[in-house]
């Protein structure tokens, strides 16, 4: 699991992509649909585990890699 604690929750952890989307309209921002400081869409997939009903791990969109979301919160 150590591999990943360096982790970059902004990128990929494989390819290195970018994972910050496009940036999310001022109205809904307003709305408050999205948490505190947060402006732009996320591209990695989150992948559910029907038995946990949660996401348990992310998926890149550009090279398929994926990684656990546990490691990603843990800092
Ligand atoms: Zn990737």
């Amino acid at each position: 699991m150590s591999q990943f604690r360096e982790i970059d929750k902004d990128h990929c952890p494989y390819c290195k992509a970018s994972l910050i989307g496009d940036p999310i309209p001022q109205e809904y921002i307003d709305k408050g649909y999205y948490g505190e400081g947060v402006t732009h869409y996320r591209r990695e997939i989150g992948i559910e585990d029907r038995d946990l009903d949660r996401c348990v791990e992310y998926q890149c969109p550009d090279c398929g890699g994926r990684w656990p979301v546990e490691i990603v919160r843990s800092e």
